[in-house]
């Protein structure tokens, strides 16, 4: 949970997070840089603390400073990619770069194993060198999903939930069910389809939906899809990323119990605690 600038808090990142954009407690376990789909004047990048690690979920070039000021002094530095979509994966590469030699971290990705030689051919042709990143290893299970081999990581990050997205990326799109803080938290990541995500949508658990308010068929459109949240808003958070028309959208759930994700980084308003 995020607080208000003004309360007390010993835990170091918790001071970060206190970067909101307004000073209201907000409830989202995740917080974001940018909440807006690929031609919007944002992007969306999530991401979450776990004690002094850093967990970033995507990462657009548009979002770079921001994501190199909440990583500075941090323990571990993850990057978990829905996606290789630019406005999702345009800033790995120089995020590895800064960190290592900037900030002598190595960054550790975390994406489906199917993913894992392409990244490793983006990194190359971008000549990211393969020791300035660590490319986590994963289990992969029935129905393509997949976790994090290593037990404390696959504690946060439970499931890699394959999904529909583009026909081009067929095989190359997923979501996430973490744990964060003992909240399940559900990321669609883009998706064509809620489906993908329903079974892991139970009730207490906060979800982070992908939604367009004007184009749908490679993303999920508004009009088709809020009987559906309506229902589900009964029994969790349900709170609504990477938007083509954040106005459009904020307008369309007022009154509802839906909520349109809050950006909860401004440029200088990072707090840091010595
Ligand atoms: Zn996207
Ligand atoms: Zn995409």
């Amino acid at each position: 949970m995020y607080h208000n600038r003004n309360q007390s808090d010993s835990n170091q990142k918790s001071g970060r997070m206190m970067a909101a954009e307004n000073d209201d407690t907000i409830s989202q376990k995740i917080g974001f840089l940018g909440t807006g789909s690929a031609f919007a004047s944002t992007h969306t990048t999530g991401y979450f603390f776990r004690h002094n690690d850093l967990f970033l979920i995507d990462l657009s070039m548009k979002n770079m400073e921001a994501a190199k000021e909440l990583s500075r002094n941090c323990h571990n530095i993850y990057v978990l990619l829905t996606h290789m979509h630019s406005d999702h994966s345009s800033g790995i590469a120089e995020f590895c770069e800064w960190n290592y030699y900037i900030q002598g971290k190595v960054c550790k990705i975390i994406a489906a194993g199917v993913l894992s030689s392409g990244i490793r051919q983006y990194m190359k042709i971008v000549g990211v060198p393969s020791l300035l990143y660590e490319l986590i290893p994963m289990v992969c299970i029935d129905g393509g999903m997949y976790f994090p081999e290593d037990p404390y990581l696959a504690e946060i990050v439970y499931r890699i939930v394959p999904t529909i997205h583009t026909p081009e990326l067929e095989g190359y799109c997923f979501g996430f069910v973490l744990n964060v803080d003992g909240t399940r938290v559900v990321y669609t990541g883009d998706t064509a389809t809620l489906k993908s995500f329903l079974p892991w949508v139970t009730p207490g658990c906060q979800f982070y939906t992908e939604m367009s308010f004007h184009h749908g068929v490679v993303h999920l459109l508004w009009e088709e899809q809020k009987k559906v949240l309506y229902a589900l808003a009964d029994d969790m958070d349900i709170y609504l990323i990477h938007m083509d028309d954040e106005e459009a959208l904020r307008n369309a759930v007022q009154g509802t119990n839906i909520s349109i994700a809050q950006i909860t980084y401004q440029k200088g308003r990072i707090d840091y605690e010595t």
